[in-house]
């Protein structure tokens, strides 16, 4: 078990917070405010500052703060969302389940995120809102996309599950945070992800006040007053554990990006030269806080790799493995806004190495190595 090497290591990472983790449980459980309360009001303030200021609200996990985003605004069915096509599911199912229409777009090969000139060829009347992921970690291009999104007037809603922390700089130079910076931004709060709670969690955030109040109203069964209920919403909650869980480990969030970052200079460094393999291309208008470090296997070979590392003890992972147009639950729902070839491709080549806070230099080199050796045969 010492030797082996984790994809992710959350237990290492409790370990070094454990006291204050272990005394956050303890003041809910002695609270006994287990929905809502302090733990909950705090956590969403101390978020909310971190966002620069941005109303936050908490709920269940990241899929709903997608489906709260898509039930505040003002949607109806048949508008068409785009959204790209190498992306989660929960991108694109929830645009689905609202009986809106996922509208497939292609993404930059190099980035792994949404490319801006297809998101432009994919508008039409119908089209009401885009979705942008901030994939692996790395924020889209959001300056072109804000603007072509304010021409055709529609929202935008950032998928930010993998990327909080991460920022876009503007070429003023102003720096935002992902999340920030479209008209509702969304994340999750899944165990793995870089702020993550020890359970399901999510949370939105939106600059406009009145926008903010909808949302809360549709996590709160369409009320704003207890028992009286305006519209057909849900209940998705953030449970006090879990944001008692958040409020600590928020405080580290951007010392954890910044170890991710470290590991994953170190992974490029060795691997840059190594021929066969793209490592990640960090753009000069984003940070990239590393949610994957993930590579290209060109030729055809990422399987074999995988299976190599794996006779080595090193796991890996394919994200994602199909894009959305060729999974079942979308055949007949989805349109297809152009090409989307790349998605494909990359599907077919992208495997994310172990990162993680935890990772340390002895296991990067025993994963390097055994990159190294497989193009060596
Ligand atoms: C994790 C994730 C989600 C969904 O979050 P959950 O909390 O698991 O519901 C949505 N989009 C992306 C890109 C994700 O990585």
């Amino acid at each position: 078990m010492a030797n082996s090497i984790p994809m992710v290591d959350l237990h290492g990472q409790y370990l070094k917070i454990k006291a204050d983790i272990d005394t956050a449980l303890q003041q809910v459980i002695d609270s006994c405010a287990f929905i809502g309360g302090p733990a909950v009001n705090t956590f969403t303030c101390h978020l909310s500052d971190y966002l620069g200021g941005s109303r936050v609200t908490t709920c269940a996990n990241g899929t709903d703060a997608l489906q709260l985003a898509l039930m505040a605004l003002d949607l109806h069915p048949g508008d068409e969302v785009i959204v790209p096509a190498f992306t989660y599911v929960a991108s694109a199912e929830v645009i689905a389940l609202l009986g809106l229409t996922p509208v497939l777009v292609d993404v930059d090969p190099n980035t792994f995120n949404v490319s801006i000139s297809a998101v432009a060829a994919a508008i039409t009347p119908r089209t009401r809102a885009v979705i942008p992921v901030h994939l692996f970690g790395q924020s889209c291009d959001m300056e072109p996309l804000l603007k072509i999104a304010t021409e055709h007037h529609l929202y935008v809603v950032e998928d930010n599950a993998q990327a909080i922390g991460a920022e876009y700089i503007f070429s003023d130079g102003y720096r935002a945070k992902t999340g920030t910076m479209g008209t509702i931004g969304c994340t999750s709060f899944f165990p793995s992800k870089n702020l993550g709670c020890y359970g399901d969690g999510g949370a939105l955030c939106s600059s406009d006040e009145a926008l903010s109040e909808r949302i809360r109203m549709m996590a709160n069964h369409g009320q704003r007053v207890k028992y009286h209920h305006d519209v057909i919403g849900c209940n998705s909650r953030l449970d006090a554990m879990q944001a008692a869980i958040l409020d600590v480990k928020l405080r580290h969030l951007d010392e954890y990006n910044a170890a991710r970052q470290s590991a994953a200079q170190y992974y490029t460094a060795a691997l840059r030269e190594v021929d066969g393999i793209r490592v990640p291309t960090v753009s000069s208008n984003t940070t990239h806080v590393f949610h994957q470090y993930t590579l290209r296997v060109l030729g055809g070979k990422r399987d074999a790799l995988k299976a190599f590392l794996a006779e080595r003890d090193i796991p890996s992972m394919i994200y994602y493995p199909l894009p959305l147009h060729h999974q079942e639950a979308f055949h007949n729902i989805c349109r297809h806004g152009g090409d989307l070839s790349f998605s494909e491709q990359l599907a077919g080549e992208v495997l994310s190495l172990p990162m993680h806070t935890e990772l340390t230099t002895d296991q990067q080199d025993r994963i390097i190595d055994a990159v190294r050796d497989f193009f060596k045969q």
